[in-house]
């Protein structure tokens, strides 16, 4: 991190992002004091040698040149930080290590190589990690030096100085886009839009400012916009300065697109690139295993269009897509036996997730339920089609089902859930964990969740 030499900047929360935060300001030259309100972490950080100072106490921000957060930490909504309160009264700018990161890129010499790296940064209401682990697996796959970090990989700030036409592929959630002070990616990707966080941003409006944060003025060189949502097409049609602009690529998988712009879509399982209105780019997405589901095949036309921005050719992207191989918690099938699939997608925590989820399958015998989203389960309404019976998880079990349009069952934990489930499925079935709701009521994160469902499945099928 550049320009805090000899300055002292504070470091709220100290996970894996707040210690590279401190390591890095270190390397800089600065002089970083670090608090978590838990003992555990503060300890992480002891056992590195890192100074802790009690951001509570009267005065910590006296001596302090920015204040760096974490991004579980709340700045504004439900209600502030008391820590980040205190700072920003005593006139302490706040940041958070993907602004630092940004900020210190001129300083970074990466100019000086003939192909210089470039930073493809991801935000939108799912379909992240997926996007960046694609993007990944697609420049990995030519050769290309690719790094994953953000919410996924490593800590923006923990990353290797990237080779020559390197690329640092980049997870934003909306918590990170809203406080960085500093977001000029080479190239930024909205993948969709649906309500989540809200308590966070005070409503969808402040949400989805948060995510244009991304997109502002002076941003990036090109963007990359899915706009089966208003937002996105709004959001796109802002950008670009005329109809043919290449500055905007528009991805669509639910929408019709025309007009002579820069475009990927998805139809019917196939994927289209189009450019001043003719077809430079088809892809057959059917047969790729690691990608069920049209919001996969989304998923897939994003990456698609970053990767032609990076330069690369559509046979060469269509044959990486074919070898992707999936991430844990996200339409991972996990077992197939007697003519059943079981499906893991723990990472369905909203609404609009679990919604693809149930769209992408069918004969579903559905495991829901955990903490609920704000909003409720109405904006589900229409999408249970495909479900046979709904084995329902969560503290709040009963509540959840009452809400369901379909036959469902309370099972309150994963054991009874799957033992249901197993016990009713029929060849042709899918056993699917898509909670549409949050895992805190039960587990330590939707990973734990997901581990749970995958260990119960084994363990029952024998
Ligand atoms: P994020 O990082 O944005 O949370 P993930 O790729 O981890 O996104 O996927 C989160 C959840 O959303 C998973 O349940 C996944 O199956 C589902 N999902 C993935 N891509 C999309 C998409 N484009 N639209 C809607 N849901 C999606």
């Amino acid at each position: 991190v550049q320009g805090f030499e000899g300055a002292r900047v504070a470091v709220l929360g100290l996970g894996r992002s707040g210690l590279a935060t401190v390591r890095a300001l270190l390397a800089g030259g600065a002089t970083p004091v670090c608090w978590d309100d838990q003992q555990q972490a503060r300890d992480r950080a002891e056992a590195e040698g890192f100074e802790l100072r009690d951001l509570h106490r009267q005065g910590a921000f006296d001596d302090i040149a920015t204040l760096v957060t974490s991004p579980g930490i709340p700045h504004l909504y439900p209600q502030p930080n008391p820590v980040i309160r205190a700072a920003l009264q005593a006139g302490v700018p706040v940041d958070n290590d993907i602004g630092l990161f940004f900020a210190s890129l001129p300083a970074q010499g990466w100019d000086m190589l003939d192909q210089p790296p470039k930073v493809v940064a991801i935000t939108g209401s799912n379909g992240k990690s997926t996007t960046v682990a694609l993007l990944h697996h697609i420049l990995e796959s030519v050769g290309r030096d690719s790094q994953m970090a953000g919410n996924i990989g490593r800590g923006v700030l923990d990353i290797d100085p990237p080779g020559e036409a390197g690329v640092v592929v980049l997870e934003l959630s909306s918590y990170q886009t809203e406080l960085a002070r500093a977001l000029t990616p080479d190239v930024a990707i909205l993948t969709n839009l649906s309500p989540d966080h809200l308590d966070r941003h005070a409503g969808l409006g402040g949400y989805f400012a948060a995510k244009r944060r991304l997109f502002a003025e002076g941003g990036p060189d090109r963007a990359i916009i899915g706009i089966d949502e208003d937002e996105g097409l709004f959001l796109a049609g802002q950008m670009s300065q005329a109809s043919s602009d290449d500055r905007v690529i528009r991805v669509a998988t639910g929408r019709k697109l025309s007009g002579p712009g820069w475009q990927v879509f998805a139809r019917k399982g196939f994927l289209s690139e189009m450019r001043k209105g003719r077809q430079v780019g088809a892809i057959d997405l059917r047969q790729m295993m690691g990608l069920p589901g049209a919001h996969n095949h989304q998923n897939a036309c994003a990456a698609y269009a970053a990767a032609r921005v990076l330069g690369l050719a559509p046979r060469v992207i269509e044959a990486a897509l074919a070898t992707y191989p999936g991430l844990p918690h996200r339409s991972q099938t996990v077992a197939e036996v007697a003519g059943v699939r079981y499906v893991n997608d723990s990472k369905a925590t909203n609404l609009d997730s679990a919604a693809k989820a149930l769209s992408a399958f069918k004969n579903i015998r559905w495991i829901c339920g955990g903490l609920e989203k704000e909003g409720g389960l109405g904006a589900l309404g229409g999408q249970t089609g495909s479900v046979r019976k709904a084995y329902v998880i969560g503290r709040e079990a009963a509540g959840f089902a009452m809400q369901l349009d379909v036959e469902a069952e309370v099972c309150t934990t994963m054991e009874r859930a799957v033992a249901c489930a197993v016990a009713d499925a029929e060849p042709g079935d899918v056993v699917l964990l898509a909670p549409a709701a949050a895992s805190f009521d039960q587990y330590d994160n939707f990973e734990q969740r997901g581990d749970d469902f995958i260990s119960e499945v084994h363990k029952q099928l024998g």
